[in-house]
């Protein structure tokens, strides 16, 4: 989807509002096409004293196993993409500012890269999740197994806790 901004170039205290979608559930990450709903975005293009700002949200369900119990889980997560739009380079260049050119911005790639580099690492159903039994294959959160009274070596057990405390 390609924005043609150059009103908002030529004249100041202009806005554009934007409002649209986006597929991407042909993203793979990591195997998985969590994208399953078109991407809402949403926000405004505008000019104020000779600078032209795009501000919007990208609004992304996100559904894949839990890395933990494997049950599928479904999170929304809000990506803001605030940026400067110039048509001729003057400074170094700098992340947050975008070279324009024809005044012309593909908005469609613009929030697939954001919204790419933006997904989580980590995707867990709830923020404690106990995960299922090593031993067992029960899934803990439906309560606990016979094995979870067997604990291991303590020290080895302080650093799960740790690893877990990282999450
Ligand atoms: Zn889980
Ligand atoms: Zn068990």
């Amino acid at each position: 989807m390609i924005l043609d901004l150059r009103s908002l170039f030529a004249n100041d205290k202009e806005s554009l509002p934007l409002d649209c979608q986006f597929d991407l559930s042909e993203v793979d990450f990591f195997g998985l096409y969590p994208l399953k709903k078109p991407v809402s975005v949403k926000g405004t293009a505008f000019s104020r004293a000779g600078i032209v700002t795009l501000s919007v949200v990208c609004e992304c369900e996100y559904t894949a196993p839990c890395d933990r119990c494997g049950n599928t889980a479904v999170k929304i997560y809000n990506v803001p993409i605030e940026r400067v739009l110039v048509s001729e380079l003057e400074n170094d260049e700098n992340d947050e500012i975008i070279l324009i050119e024809d005044y012309k911005l593909d908005l469609y790639e613009l929030v697939y890269t954001e919204v790419v580099l933006a997904m989580p690492n980590k995707h867990l159903c709830s923020k404690d999740c106990k995960g299922i039994c090593q031993e067992c294959g029960k899934n803990l959160n439906d309560g606990p197994c016979g094995c979870a009274t067997k604990t291991g070596d303590p020290r080895l057990a302080a650093l799960r806790k740790l690893l877990e405390d990282n999450d």
